[in-house]
């Protein structure tokens, strides 16, 4: 079986040590075939929504510098959703950069509204989403029940962007995940992916609105080179083969994060 994860991440941050051999291990031990990366250092505030240290200078194209490096290194393996800083950047020269030299690595965009503590609604979000449209990119949306990312923020943008595909990352991280998964269902441009998603949601949301709506996704390598061993991750990669059809599953392992990615 062939297995995909398109959410996977880069760089040091706080208590988080994700560093790029870690991912490529990880790969190699539990049969995963490609990972989307996106890097951690476009964080824009920290975890206690307070300004990051005077000496974190990392900018829209050096935050994401790592994660084009890896994918050049690690051709065929490592794809790019380069981490958007709109808080405190927007859509700049040096995003431009990023994207213009990472080329074809670039699958995607990755936004956190909790570190970077701006709801999927806020303006500061369009021009991004314009250019998700305009290159056909999906964008994979950090989405928890805090103020930032609500899951139906990501649907009011997915339903004024139906162009675009929005993963919805976690399906609501700390929820009961039901909120979410209807929202999925609501709308043809609003996916999950199972990032710390108890399987039993994972296929509820399969039940209810299809197997084409949920991508597998981790956050690997966030707890080391293990992250997969996680009894969530163990039920994807087994169980969850007999709760669904052969074709069902194909599409959650990978088909779905290649159609949507345009792997
Ligand atoms: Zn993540």
């Amino acid at each position: 079986m062939k297995i995909i994860d398109e959410h996977v991440h880069i760089g040091q941050l706080g208590p988080f040590d994700m560093r790029p051999s870690y991912v490529i291990e990880s790969m190699e031990r539990y049969g995963v075939s490609y990972s989307l990366v996106s890097c951690g250092l476009g964080v824009e505030f920290d975890q206690e929504h307070q300004p990051l240290p005077n000496d974190w200078d990392y900018t829209q194209y050096s935050a994401n510098l790592p994660a084009v490096a890896f994918a050049r290194q690690y051709d065929g393996k490592i794809g790019v959703l380069p981490w958007c800083k709109p808080h405190t950047e927007g859509f700049n020269h040096e995003l431009e950069k990023l994207l213009r030299e990472g080329g074809n690595c670039i699958k995607g965009l990755k936004i956190h509204p909790f570190y970077s503590m701006l709801p999927m609604t806020a303006p500061e979000i369009e021009p991004y989403l314009s250019y998700a449209a305009e290159k056909e990119l999906p964008v994979l949306i950090h989405t928890a029940s805090d103020e930032f990312s609500q899951p139906k923020f990501v649907y009011e943008a997915a339903k004024a962007h139906p162009r675009v595909n929005f993963i919805m990352a976690h399906v609501g991280l700390g929820t009961d995940n039901n909120e979410a998964i209807e929202l999925i269902g609501s709308l043809p441009n609003l996916y999950g992916d199972t990032a710390w998603v108890k399987p039993e949601s994972g296929l509820k949301l399969i039940k209810k609105y299809g197997a084409h709506k949920l991508l597998f996704g981790t956050d690997n390598p966030i707890d080391g080179a293990d992250t997969y061993a996680h009894p969530f991750y163990r039920t994807y990669f087994n169980a969850f083969q007999e709760w669904v059809t052969p074709d069902d599953y194909e599409l959650l392992m990978h088909g779905n994060t290649e159609r949507l990615y345009h792997l």
